[in-house]
Parts: structure tokens; sequence; C-alpha cells
């Protein structure tokens, strides 16, 4: 038997760009893919586009009751979660440096890329504790590594260097519970987020990502990894 059939992923942000690639990707290794889109709509567009077994469901991973609205959707209908792919993020620094960014804009970046991943494993945490193989996937950037902070992309980088700091403060936590979690840097890609301009196809940047959710050695826990590599924080 396929040992990934009966499988179940939910990806954040999958309506486009590296979260749609991850979904096209586990989809081809015969996962069940919940499609999330602060969208219902672009939900069930991806989904369509999919053409395959694909629950699509709304979630803002910045709004609390839009996490408690989904995570009570699929209690209906699913009762165990494999993999959870924290892929959602906001890149809103243009123009702005450590010296002049808003509260509002550090409060905008950091609830979707940081506080949302944490509170989507927190509250998906009963559902992944039925899995006998759970993994949780954060998308992080090179942006979160210490050496690699700029001044000039501040909410961001602030928020993949916390993202960063979650995945290995989860992992001490979820060890007892036999969950892995690791965080990733996808490398430059093209997509909104990414631009025309970046070396990488969104199923390049999707790779490590759909590796770690599916055949990667489960004893790689609380680490960030680039093309299936661990690399420094
Ligand atoms: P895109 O901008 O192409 O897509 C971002 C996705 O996140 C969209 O689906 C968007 O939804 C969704 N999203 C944004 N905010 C929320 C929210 N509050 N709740 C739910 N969904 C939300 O980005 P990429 O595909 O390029 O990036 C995916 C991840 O990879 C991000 O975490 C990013 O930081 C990371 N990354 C990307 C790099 C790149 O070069 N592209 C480099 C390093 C890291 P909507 O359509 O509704 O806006």
């Amino acid at each position: 038997m396929n040992p990934t059939q009966n499988r179940r992923a939910l990806i954040t942000g999958a309506n486009r760009g590296i979260g749609f690639a991850i979904a096209q990707g586990l989809i081809a290794k015969g996962y069940e893919v919940i499609i999330t889109s602060r969208s219902l709509a672009k939900a069930q567009q991806s989904a369509q586009k999919l053409q395959s077994k694909v629950i699509p469901i709304e979630l803002d991973v910045s709004d609390e009751r839009s996490i408690n609205q989904a995570l009570e959707t699929l209690r209906l209908q699913i009762d165990r979660l494999d993999v959870l792919i924290n892929n959602a993020g906001v890149y809103p620094d243009e123009g702005v440096n450590i010296l002049t960014i808003s509260r509002e804009l550090l409060d905008l970046t950091i609830n979707a890329n940081t506080f949302g991943p944490i509170r989507m494993v927190q509250a998906f945490l009963p559902l992944l504790e039925k899995s006998p193989d759970a993994r949780v996937i954060n998308l992080s950037s090179g942006y979160g590594a210490i050496e690699d902070l700029s001044a000039d992309v501040p909410s961001y980088c602030l928020s993949k260097l916390a993202l960063n700091g979650a995945t290995i403060m989860l992992a001490q936590a979820l060890q007892a519970k036999n969950i892995v979690i690791n965080a990733v840097c996808p490398g430059w890609v093209r997509t909104d987020m990414g631009g025309a301009s970046a070396p990488r196809s969104p199923e390049q940047g999707a790779d490590t990502a759909i590796w770690l959710a599916t055949e990667a050695p489960r004893n790689i826990s609380g680490k960030f990894l680039r093309d299936r590599k661990i690399i420094s924080f």
C-alpha cells in the first residue's frame, strides 16, 4: 500500500504562489489537501483547478474567529490531520525601514506571519495528535536568519525571526506529543510576493516543504532548512 494514501494536509494561503504549488505537489503524492484562503471563492477556484479531492475552506490566519470557524467546519468533515503547512504570509515593507515603520504595520505583519502560525498549531493540535506521523512546516525566510536581517525590511524580517524562534519553542513543546515541526526558507521564488525576477519557480520553492511533509526523517525537528538541508537560524 502507498504509505501516503489517506494522508491529509492543510495549507494556509494556498490559493496562489508557493502554497498552491505545495498543494499540487502533495496531491501528486496522493494526499488529500485542505486548501485554505482568506476568500472562500478563491479557495474554491483553486480546488477546481486542482481537479482532485480537495476541501476548500475560508481561513484568515490573523483572525481568531476565522480560525475557530474553519476548525469547526472542518471537524464535521475530518477527524485527523497529518500535516499543517503554515504558508500564508505578507510582505508589506515597501518604502519603510526600522526607523520609520508604524506600529500598525508591525502589528499587521507579526500578526499574520508569526502569531498566525502559532495559533494554527494551537487550534489544530487535537487533530494533529490523532495522526501517527504528524508534521508541521512553517514557511519562513532567509530574511529571518540573524545574519540576514535588514533594516529596510523591518516588519517582515522581525516576523520571520520570531517565527523561527516559535519553531524552536513549538518543537520543544510538541516533542512529547510526537509531532515534528520545522521552518523552511523556500529561496527567492517567482510569486506575487517574490516578483517576476526571482530565479526559482513556485514548484522549486515548494520542494523542501513537501519533502518535510512527506518523507524527511522524523528526527529533524525545531530546525531551519533550505534545499532539504539544515541551515543556521
Ligand atoms: P504570495 O504573496 O504569492 O501568497 C501569499 C499567500 O498568503 C496568499 O494566498 C495570501 O492570500 C495569503 N495570506 C496573506 N495573509 C493571509 C492571512 N492573514 N490569512 C490567510 N492567508 C493569507 O506569497 P508566496 O507564495 O511567495 O509566499 C508564501 C510563503 O513563503 C510566505 O510565508 C512568504 O513569506 C514565504 N517566502 C516567500 C519568498 C518568495 O520569494 N516568494 C521568499 C521567502 C519566504 P490572498 O490571496 O488572500 O492575499
